[in-house]
C-alpha cells in the first residue's frame, strides 16, 4: 500500500482517488474550495457537460457507471435553430441508440465525490496545494505539510502542480493561449408542469457566424443554455452593457428562444464571463513522482465536449499501465506519458477545429450537406466506415488516430459533395470506390482493427 496525494477535488481528482483507494491505497484528496455539497444547490445553472464512450468506459472500470446512469439525460443529436426559426435535425450516431449524455458538471462531482468518500478516501477541502518537493516527498497545503508517495496533479487548467514541475524541469514548457470568445451560462426553467419546452434528446444549437447560443437538457425539465460571443467587437460581450442591449441582442439572433426564457436580461448580469482556452504542457509526468491530469494536463475548448471524458481517460490509460507493469510507477508514468499526452494534443487540436465548425459552419449548405452525405455513407457502409465524430465520442480509439483519420475522411468528402447540390444525388459507387481506395488503407496501416473502428461503444453502457 502507497500513499497517495492528489490535488484538486474536482471530477478527475475525485475520480482518481475513488481508482486508487479502490486499488488498496491510502489516499488523501486535497482541494481549495469548500465541500460543494454543504453549498445550495444550483439546480440548472451548472455547466453541464457531454459524457460519452470514455467517461462511461472508466466509470465502468472503477464500478459507478450504475450511479452516474442515475443522472444523466440522453441526447441523440444536433438541432439546429435558423435565423428565421427553421430547424434542422442531425443525428449524431449511425442510430438513435448511438447518443451523448447530458450531465450537471456539480451533480457528477458530488456523485463522485460521495463515491470516493464512501470507499474511504480522505478529503480535505478549504486546502489549497502552496509547494510540492516530490523529490522529499513532500507537499504543502493551507499551511499544513503532507507526505506521500505518489502525487497526482487534478487542479485545473490553472494547476500549481504544473508550475512546480516547470520549475523542476527548466526543459520543458507549457502553452496557454485563450481564444477570442467568452462564455456565459442562462437557463431555460422546466414548463409549468416540469415538462421540457424545448426537443428533449437535442443538443441546440443557434450558430449566428461568429457567436452562438446552445442548450442542453439537465434532469427536470430545464435546459443550461450555453452563450459563446466574442469578448470584443460588434456582436462582443463588451457591447451588452445594458438589459436593453441583452434584449436587443437577443430579439435579433436568439428571438425563438425568447419565448421560454423569462429572465434572461437578468441573469446575463448576474452570471459570470467565463474564458475559454488551451493548456498544453510537453511533459505530463516527474520520475517515477507525480502525474499530471485532467485539465491540469491538457485543458481544452469545450467544443468538441470531451475535457472531461479525456480526463476520464487519463484516468483509464493510468489504471491501464499499473495493471501492466505492475506499479513499477517510472515504467507506468512514462508509457502515460508517452500514449496519452499525444492524445491530449489530438483533441485539443480537434476541439478547436469544432469551435469554427459549430459557430460558423453549421449554418452553412455545403456543411451541412457534407455531413449529410458523411452520415449516409456511414449509414450505407457500415461495415468499412466510421465518421470521424463518432469514433472520438463512441469509440476507444486514440483521439490521434481518430485526428489523422479525420483528415482522410474530410478528402472523401470533399470530392463526394463536388458538384451537387442535395445528398440523393451522392454518387454511391464512387463513395464506395473511395472509401476502400483511401480509409480502407489508413486502418489496415494503424494497425488497429477494422472492427475497432466500427464499434458503437455507447450503447453498450446506458440504454
Ligand atoms: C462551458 C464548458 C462546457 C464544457 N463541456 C464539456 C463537455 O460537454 N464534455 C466534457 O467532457 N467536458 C466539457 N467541459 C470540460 C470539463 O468541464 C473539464 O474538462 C473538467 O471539468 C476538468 O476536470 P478536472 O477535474 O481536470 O478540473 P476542474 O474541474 O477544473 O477541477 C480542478 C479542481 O482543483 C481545484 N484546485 C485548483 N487549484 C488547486 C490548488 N492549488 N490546490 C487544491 N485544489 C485546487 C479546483 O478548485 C477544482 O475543484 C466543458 C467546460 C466548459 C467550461
Amino acid at each position: 500500500m502507497e500513499k497517495i496525494v492528489i490535488s484538486g477535488a474536482g471530477l478527475v481528482g475525485a475520480f482518481w482517488a475513488l481508482a486508487m483507494k479502490k486499488r488498496g491505497h491510502e489516499v488523501e484528496l486535497y482541494e481549495k474550495r469548500s465541500d460543494m455539497r454543504l453549498d445550495s444547490a444550483d439546480g440548472g445553472r451548472s455547466i453541464n457537460l457531454i459524457a460519452t464512450s470514455r467517461a462511461l468506459n472508466a466509470f465502468t472500470t472503477v464500478g459507478i457507471l450504475d450511479e452516474v446512469k442515475k443522472i444523466v439525460v440522453p441526447v441523440t443529436g444536433r438541432m439546429m435553430h435558423s435565423l428565421s426559426g427553421d430547424l434542422t435535425y442531425q443525428p449524431y450516431g449511425r442510430d438513435e441508440s448511438e447518443c451523448n449524455y447530458s450531465v450537471s458538471r456539480s451533480l457528477l462531482n458530488i456523485t463522485l465525490l460521495n463515491e470516493a468518500e464512501k470507499a474511504g478516501v480522505k478529503i480535505i477541502f478549504s486546502h489549497e496545494l502552496e509547494s510540492l518537493d516530490p523529490d522529499a516527498g513532500k507537499a504543502k497545503f493551507g499551511g499544513k505539510t503532507t507526505s506521500f508517495d505518489r502525487f497526482f496533479g487534478a487542479d485545473g487548467a490553472g494547476s500549481l502542480t504544473r508550475k512546480e514541475l516547470l520549475r523542476l524541469m527548466p526543459n520543458e514548457s507549457e502553452s496557454v493561449e485563450f481564444i477570442d470568445s467568452d462564455y456565459k451560462e442562462l437557463l431555460m426553467p422546466a414548463g409549468s408542469n416540469n415538462e421540457y419546452l424545448m426537443e428533449k434528446k437535442a443538443l441546440h444549437i443557434w450558430p449566428r457566424g461568429n457567436h452562438m447560443l446552445m442548450a442542453l437538457p439537465n434532469l427536470k425539465g430545464s435546459f443550461t443554455m450555453t452563450m459563446y460571443l466574442p469578448k470584443t467587437g460588434e456582436d462582443g460581450f463588451e457591447n451588452l452593457k445594458t438589459k436593453e442591449d441583452v434584449t436587443k441582442f437577443f430579439e435579433k439572433y436568439y428571438k425563438s428562444a425568447i419565448p421560454h426564457m423569462p429572465d434572461f436580461a437578468n441573469e446575463y448580469f448576474e452570471n459570470p464571463q467565463g474564458k475559454l482556452g488551451t493548456v498544453r504542457m510537453s511533459k505530463w509526468v516527474y520520475k517515477d513522482k507525480v502525474a499530471l491530469m485532467g485539465d491540469a494536463a491538457h485543458s481544452i475548448v469545450p467544443f468538441f465536449g470531451q475535457g472531461m471524458n479525456c480526463g476520464m481517460e487519463d484516468c483509464f490509460y493510468l489504471l491501464s499501465f499499473i495493471e501492466k507493469h505492475g506499479e513499477s510507477w517510472q515504467k507506468v508514468f512514462e508509457d502515460y506519458d508517452r500514449y496519452q499526452r499525444p492524445n491530449g494534443n489530438a483533441i485539443a487540436d480537434m476541439a478547436l477545429e469544432n469551435f469554427v465548425e459549430m459557430k460558423e459552419k453549421v449554418g452553412d449548405e455545403r456543411f451541412l450537406l457534407k455531413k449529410a452525405v458523411e452520415h449516409k455513407i456511414e449509414n450505407l457502409f457500415p461495415e468499412k466506415y466510421r465518421a470521424r465524430y463518432g469514433m472520438v465520442t463512441y469509440t476507444l480509439i486514440p483521439y490521434a488516430t481518430a485526428q489523422k483519420a479525420g483528415v482522410i475522411q474530410n478528402k472523401i468528402l470533399d470530392e463526394l459533395i463536388d458538384g451537387i447540390s442535395d445528398v440523393s444525388e451522392l454518387d454511391v459507387k464512387k463513395a464506395e470506390t473511395l472509401i476502400d481506395e483511401l480509409f480502407v488503407p489508413f486502418v489496415k496501416e494503424s494497425g488497429i482493427s477494422l472492427e475497432r473502428y466500427l464499434e458503437g461503444q455507447a450503447p453498450k453502457y446506458i440504454s
